[in-house]
């Protein structure tokens, strides 16, 4: 918008200029023009001027000569007719305007009259004070000065006026008496032909005009009416008379230059030029601005891509870092199109871990996954499962190395999908020994400490699992509850160390004792163990606790506080059929009230529940 308004306000402002220097160029132009109008105008004048002056030095000239003759005549009183005659034809062939010079009489009638050819008619015409002329030839008569009429038809034919000199004679009494006039009458055509015959009138129109009108005209060819001047003429007493010339289009051109148009055009062109290059200058320094502009915005762009391509550098460089320490990692990463069964990346440890090359690898995983990752299409059921119920991702599977051995693998999986296609991340890592260690923790957590057989807990688990299993098969379950006889004496009299020691030969001898696979001896606590013995009836229990008691005699652990001088043992044992309603504590507690008999009954035997 602002733009809009700049560029409005820079058309406007050069517009403006145009038509200021334009109008300049016109006023130069036409001041030019008019200074060549004002010469042509001089030119006119002076030539009219001359005209003019001219016009009235002839008649002026002819006045003097009519006067000469006035003055002769008064001073010798009226000469003879042919001297008259004589000196008049003299004036009127010296001067080609004359028509005719003649004397009237003092009743105004024309007596004498030279030439008289060609003037007959006008011989004996008599002036009456209805003649235009006769307030002229009076005005002469009374002042005694010679007057020239207006123009007006004469009588011998043609247009032409009439110069009024008053002549006088002396009468009698020596007085001067009007005698008539002497009069010159000029035809205006030969008058004004004979005058211009001098000037260069060919440059001209010529126009004697008389109150206003014309009365003698001599037009040239193309003339320039406008610039057309009058010239006031001062013919003795008459002022009627004008000269008005009008210049031909020559002398207009002879006069005139090419200037004002040279002028004018240049002043054009100049002011076009001008307003163009201004215009120009602006839309530079606006596309300048522009190309600033936009160079600073490809700057900017540039650095932007700088930043990005330093970014892009930045993120390739961890990228190739992710891929080298994925690479260097010793878990397995590798990515697999689900579809194309395809692997999109793997790091090293991947196929180096089991063996293969990467190309067995790649090619393994694509036609016989199964054989790779048994139950690989199963697991990837799971997999798609777990997704989908937001469940753990993480499985315990098996891969299969190259050399046909499997591998417990943990394997952290995603499930990523990207349009149609569905991509598996999985980090598998080689957790043998965890497992190893869980399971050794796990065997650890239901061991006795002291002699390595099952502890309680152990004891009770295992104890619930036969009892539900022997239910189903519907078979017997022995208990043997033994207790150390005296033990607290042998503590104290060999010491507790002594005590440990001899707990700990028991025990393995207890282990000796089972034969059977299922069957297992359990530290009960303190110097209490217990045997389960599954599947086993009361005669294979029975015999069993025999065979404990003979080999703990075997053994001959001195006691010194015992009466046979070894250590010995009470068993108690009891025996149910798990199907039969009976409960596994019901049986513990009847093999410990066994156990309560046989320690009531002397020690060193085994007593069976129920007791009598
Ligand atoms: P009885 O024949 O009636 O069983 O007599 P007894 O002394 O064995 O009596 P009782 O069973 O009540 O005594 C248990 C004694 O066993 C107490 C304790 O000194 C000893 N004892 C229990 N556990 C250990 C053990 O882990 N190490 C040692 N050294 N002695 C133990
Ligand atoms: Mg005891
Ligand atoms: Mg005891």
């Amino acid at each position: 918008m602002h733009r809009l308004q700049s560029s409005l306000a820079t058309y406007l402002g050069l517009g403006g200029l145009l038509c200021v220097l334009l109008l300049a160029s016109a006023w130069l132009g036409g001041e030019l023009a008019s200074s060549e109008r004002q010469r042509v105008q001089e030119r006119l004048t002076y030539q009219g001027r001359s005209l003019a002056h001219q016009l009235e030095a002839n008649l002026h000239e002819q006045v003097q000569g009519l006067d000469l003759l006035a003055q002769l005549w008064t001073h010798h009183g009226r000469m003879p007719r042919a001297e008259w005659e004589l000196d008049a034809r003299f004036y009127v062939r010296s001067f080609p305007g004359y028509q005719s010079i003649q004397w009237s009489g003092p009743d105004l009638r024309i007596r004498w009259l030279e030439p008289l050819q060609g003037n007959e008619a006008a011989l004996n015409f008599q002036l009456s004070a209805q003649h235009p002329n006769y307030a002229t030839a009076m005005s002469a008569r009374d002042s005694g000065k010679p007057r020239l009429s207006d123009s007006v038809e004469l009588v011998q034919g043609g247009r032409g006026f009439v110069l009024y000199t008053p002549v006088y004679i002396r009468d009698a009494d020596n007085q001067l008496r009007f005698d008539g006039f002497m009069q010159g009458v000029f035809r205006v055509g030969p008058l004004m032909d004979n005058l211009l015959k001098q000037a260069d009138n060919h440059l001209f129109s010529v126009r004697l005009l008389e109150h206003g009108r014309p009365i003698y005209v001599r037009e040239q060819p193309a003339g320039d009416a406008e610039q057309t001047l009058r010239v006031p003429l001062r013919l003795l007493n008459n002022r009627s008379f004008e000269l008005e010339l009008s210049p031909t289009s020559a002398l207009v051109q002879s006069l005139s230059t090419p200037l004002p148009m040279v002028v004018l055009g240049s002043g054009v062109a100049i002011s076009l030029l001008l307003v163009a290059a201004l215009f120009l200058a602006r839309e530079n320094a606006r596309r300048a601005t522009a190309l600033s502009a936009s160079n600073e915005l490809l700057s900017q762009e540039a650095e932007q891509r700088q930043s990005v391509e330093a970014h892009l550098r930045d993120s390739r460089e961890r990228l190739q870092l992710a891929l080298d320490l994925t690479d260097s990692s010793r878990d397995a990463l590798f990515i697999f199109d689900l579809q194309q069964r395809e692997l999109l990346h793997m790091n090293r440890a991947t196929y180096n871990g089991l063996g293969y090359s990467a190309e067995e690898f790649r090619h393994l995983l694509r036609d016989d996954p199964e054989r790779l990752i048994p139950g690989f299409h199963a697991w990837i059921q799971l997999v798609q499962q777990a997704h989908r119920l937001n469940l753990s991702m993480i499985f315990q599977r098996e891969m299969q190395r190259r050399d046909g051995s499997l591998q417990p693998a943990e394997i952290n999986t995603q499930l990523i999908h990207q349009g149609d296609r569905e991509y598996l991340i999985a980090v598998a890592r080689d957790n043998s020994e965890r497992l190893q260690l869980e399971a050794q923790l796990h065997k650890l957590s239901q061991q006795d400490g002291l002699t390595g057989l099952f502890n309680r807990r152990y004891f009770d688990r295992q104890l619930q699992s036969e009892w539900r299993r022997l239910r189903r098969a519907d078979a017997p379950l022995a208990v043997l509850m033994l207790d150390v006889d005296h033990f607290k004496r042998f503590n104290d009299c060999l010491g507790h160390l002594a005590g440990d020691d001899a707990l700990r030969r028991l025990a393995s001898c207890l282990q000796e004792c089972l034969q059977r696979e299922g069957d297992v001896a359990c530290r009960y606590g303190g110097e209490e163990f217990v045997i389960i013995l599954t599947d086993t009836g009361l005669e294979g229990a029975s015999h069993v606790a025999a065979r404990v008691h003979q080999r703990v005699a075997e053994m001959g652990i001195t006691h010194p506080a015992a009466e046979l001088g070894r250590l010995t043992v009470s068993i108690g044992l009891a025996i149910a059929t798990p199907g039969q309603d009976a409960e596994p504590d019901q049986l513990i507690a009847q093999a410990d009230q066994a156990l309560y008999a046989a320690k009531h009954k002397g020690r060193n035997q085994t007593c069976v529940w129920p007791v009598e």
